[in-house]
């Protein structure tokens, strides 16, 4: 006998999966890690356990709790957002006992942007979410305790948004690096900054990470640093001589050969990430507020097509 699918279950995307990623440390691993499709972890200390971030939908962030109490059946005490995007915050109400951390922005976004990402994902099944900021925020670095491991909160930002934080376990030389890393998914970082992103991947390379749990996609090492730093300096490549000639983003998008980078899941993300790669150059602050066209532009880029969300 066969249970019903899950709502969320698409033939494409795996079950997620709990991955060890060192003792008491775990990885919440959603695959194939493309729109929507997040990482989350959790460390378990002797009487509570710290979680960073949750998930897209009411069902995946149920799992996803579920998924802990299969290795721990301690209370979830603490939660810290990695930064705004619902697919890392939507589930924030499922874990009602818990602290919620995150940058000052982080707080603001959430608030200010609720289920925004609704709008360009239908068809999900959302179920009732509520909306639930963090509420302990901070602007630069923060550290947080399991026990006795340190979980070291550094502000990277405006890099994927503009209130990214990496969670760096120095004595494990692991790091919870959020969106800054998509391993086998396009970099996006029409909401962040181009150049803010690759100083991040510089200051994430110098803490020298042996395992990395990216934003989306496979655990990896440090070596994914050197892959979404090529991808970002292709765009700044493709963009500067698109912007002195006035060629719209999504214009110099489709004809641009995404080479290498084709392979990539949610290519349409280059439309995007033009759009800021053109706002830097026009000199405006990182992070500066986008034109919400460079969305339906990679909708259009996309043949008209909803984009692609297995969530
Ligand atoms: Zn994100």
């Amino acid at each position: 006998m066969s249970s019903p699918p899950a709502e969320h279950d698409h033939a494409e995307a795996p079950p997620p999966v709990v991955e060890e990623v060192g003792p008491g440390i775990f990885a919440y691993v959603q695959l194939d890690g493309s729109w929507g499709l997040n990482n989350c972890g959790f460390v378990v200390g002797g009487s509570a356990v710290t979680v960073i971030d949750t998930c897209f939908t009411e069902r995946r962030t149920r799992d996803f709790v579920a998924a802990i109490g299969g290795v721990s059946a301690l209370p979830l005490r603490t939660l810290i957002n990695t930064h705004h995007h619902g697919d890392h915050t939507h589930g924030n109400y499922l874990l009602p006992a818990a602290t919620i951390i995150g940058h000052e922005r982080c707080r603001d976004e959430v608030l200010s942007s609720g289920h925004i990402a609704s709008a360009l994902f239908p068809g999900v099944a959302w179920g009732d979410l509520e909306v639930a900021p963090p509420f302990v925020t901070f602007t630069d670095d923060l550290t947080v305790f399991s026990d006795d491991l340190r979980i070291e909160l550094q502000f990277m930002g405006p890099a994927h948004t503009t209130n990214d934080i990496v969670a760096w376990l120095p004595e494990r030389r692991l790091l919870f690096a959020g969106d800054l890393v998509f391993n086998g998914g396009t970099p996006f970082v029409v909401m962040g900054s181009v150049a803010g992103s690759l100083a991040a991947l510089e200051r994430i390379r110098a803490l020298g990470p042996e395992t990395v749990v990216p934003g989306h996609g496979a655990v990896c090492s440090g070596d994914a640093i050197d892959a979404q730093a090529a991808y970002l300096r292709f765009v700044q490549d493709v963009a500067r001589p698109g912007f002195e000639a006035g060629t719209p983003p999504l214009e110099l998008a489709t004809a641009t050969d995404l080479g290498d980078f084709a392979d990539l899941l949610d290519p349409e993300r280059i439309v995007g990430n033009l759009y800021r790669a053109y706002s830097e150059l026009r000199g405006e602050p990182l992070g500066a507020p986008i034109d919400p066209q460079a969305f339906a532009d990679m909708i259009t880029y996309n043949g008209g097509q909803p984009l692609r969300c297995l969530a």
